[in-house]
């Protein structure tokens, strides 16, 4: 049994996290699925596991952050391939003109055009200062030209991508007021507007009922603000918990009892976020790392396949490679 993490359908100019996967590609991944495996709803792993009849080649689909393309690109194909999801919604931003902080980095830093060459911000009290040098200009020649350019390729083109990596090591970690500060800093100094682009919308509340509209997605919560709850105290780490269950269930008027994990992996939430999710009331969780979900799993850390944007036979090995160790 795999689940699968996505988390957007949408064809992009540029992709720095790899967080999506094309409309075509995304379909061929279904073609797959539909024909080799037994796909299931999450509740269902979840019940199969505590019966102890966990079907070996099944798969589940999900979705984090929640972004509008769920809605506009995804369901219209798993309605075609009649394949459910759970689509794990952000809350603080639903309905919000601002991208995501790893999107609005793209947009200021990533986007052709004019920056000052010197950017100097206050992160925690100390000064940090970046020099752009002659990536000040960045043309549409150059940006066209790394525009494939992702977040784990070792060498940085210009100083620009070399921002983008060192500003998002420094925004991960902080909490969402520190955070939303060194933004707002950032877009005056860009001279931007803080409304963001289309392609990198969020899902509102009322996109969020058109998605589980006939009945084959469901919703799932992902905090509040998408924080590293491995840096934030407990009572934080309390809040952005049960506050995003809470609003989504006020969206959805029914309850939410599924919870996946921000960035998820191992060392990004602690032994207490998994008790705090519990004392939430959800009834199982993912995170991010690898492996197939065998019998005994921790319906609280389930593990999950990253999906990138592999075409058909690429995912069908992927997928069965998963299986062969
Ligand atoms: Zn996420």
């Amino acid at each position: 049994m795999l689940i699968l993490l996505y988390h957007r359908v949408a064809e992009l100019q540029s992709d720095p996290q790899m967080l999506s996967v094309t409309p075509q590609h995304f379909s061929e991944h279904l073609a797959f699925l539909g024909k080799h495996t037994q796909i299931m709803r999450l509740g269902d792993v979840v019940q199969a596991l505590q019966d102890g009849n966990l079907p070996q080649h099944g798969a589940v689909i999900t979705f984090d952050d929640g972004y509008a393309d769920n809605l506009y690109n995804a369901k219209p194909l798993l309605e075609i391939y009649d394949t459910p999801a759970t689509v794990y919604v952000t809350t603080g931003v639903m309905g919000h003109k601002r991208e995501f902080w790893w999107d609005e980095l793209d947009r200021i830093l990533l986007s052709p055009g004019m920056l000052p060459r010197t950017l100097r911000l206050e992160v925690n009290g100390s000064l940090c200062q970046w020099d752009l040098g002659d990536a000040t200009y960045y043309s549409e020649k150059d940006h066209h030209r790394d525009s494939g350019w992702n977040v784990l390729e070792k060498y940085d083109p210009t100083p620009r991508q070399s921002l983008y990596h060192s500003l998002s090591k420094l925004l991960r970690p902080l909490a969402e007021r520190e955070r939303r500060k060194i933004l707002d800093d950032l877009l005056s100094w860009a001279d931007a507007d803080s409304p963001g682009r289309r392609a990198h919308q969020i899902l509102s509340p009322g996109e969020v009922l058109s998605l589980v509209e006939g009945g084959l997605v469901e919703i799932g919560a992902h905090t509040v603000n998408h924080p590293l709850l491995v840096s934030l105290p407990v009572p934080t780490q309390r809040a952005e918990i049960a506050s995003s269950k809470q609003e989504l269930e006020e969206v959805l008027g029914k309850p939410v009892t599924s919870f996946s994990y921000p960035f998820g992996g191992p060392n990004d939430y602690t032994r207490e976020s998994v008790m705090l999710v519990k004392e939430a009331g959800f009834r199982w969780a993912c995170s991010n790392f690898q492996g197939p979900v065998s019998l005994g799993a921790d319906v609280f850390q389930l593990p999950r396949l990253l999906v990138r944007d592999w075409d058909g036979d690429e995912f069908a090995r992927r997928f069965q490679a998963m299986f062969d160790h």
